[in-house]
């Protein structure tokens, strides 16, 4: 199989702490994968590397068989990775539409209206609010902002950061429900989040990460069967 992404024996410290500590992983090109962990395990720092937002200190990180340390954060975001931060990052002086036609701005493709028209079909609120201003929508009206943004930049690969954070129950639901559907439609997915129950119910494989190490890797299935998975991340 040709991954579409591989992580190998990835380190990056802030100052004196190892905050992520020889990770190697692969996602394939269609895969939803989900990386969990407690707070503090290294989850968006590994994205962040993957971004080129945040300098590591050795591994390799190559997309689609091309060596990402070679390119900046702006050349990584144009050919193909969007990278969802938490705390979500949309524009509040701007309106719902002028976010979105913001985040496809320098696309040369001809499909910028059918992919608002897209993004508005799998955010039904986004589109009651498109002439909102961003900074007045809730805080899950916002994530979902974030995302149709990552749309708009049609990403081959999405890295989604803590989706759920801080989202009603229902809106939970809805958001994952969102992401699989993107999916199915052929985005490949890195989901990173501390809800381990909901990501892997919709991932098809699954990593968890402790204190910078992937300590279980599996079938989302298969981990969401592991008593040590149970005991520590679904409350069991
Ligand atoms: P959370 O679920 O709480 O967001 P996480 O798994 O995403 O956690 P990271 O944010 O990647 O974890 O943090 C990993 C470690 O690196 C933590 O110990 C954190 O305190 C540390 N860290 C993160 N950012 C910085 C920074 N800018 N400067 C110093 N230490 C940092």
């Amino acid at each position: 199989m040709t991954m579409l992404l591989e992580i190998d024996d990835l380190w990056v410290a802030y100052d004196h702490i190892q905050a992520v500590r020889g990770v190697s992983f692969s996602i394939a090109s269609g895969e939803i994968v989900t990386l969990i962990g407690a707070n503090g395990a290294g989850k968006s720092t590994i994205l962040r590397a993957i971004s080129g937002l945040q300098p590591i200190t050795s591994g390799g990180r190559y997309f689609a068989g091309q060596d990402l340390s070679k390119w900046s954060a702006h050349q990584i975001a144009q050919n193909g990775i969007a990278h969802v931060p938490e705390g979500r990052g949309v524009f509040g002086n701007l309106t719902v539409l002028e976010n979105l036609r913001l985040a496809a701005y320098g696309r040369r493709d001809n499909q910028v209206a059918s992919d608002l028209d897209r993004v508005l079909t799998l955010f039904p609120r986004l589109a009651e609010r498109r002439c909102q201003w961003g900074g007045t929508l809730s805080g899950g009206e916002q994530q979902m902002l974030a995302v149709g943004r990552a749309l708009m930049r049609r990403g081959q690969l999405l890295l989604l950061d803590e989706p759920s954070m801080g989202l009603a129950p229902f809106l939970v639901k809805e958001i994952f429900k969102i992401i699989s559907e993107i999916n199915r439609q052929g985005t490949t997915i890195l989901l990173v989040e501390q809800n381990a129950y909901m990501s892997l119910k919709i991932a098809h494989r699954g990593y968890v990460l402790e204190t910078g190490e992937i300590i279980l890797s599996g079938d989302s299935r298969q981990l969401l069967g592991n008593p040590l998975v149970q005991k520590a991340y679904l409350g069991h």
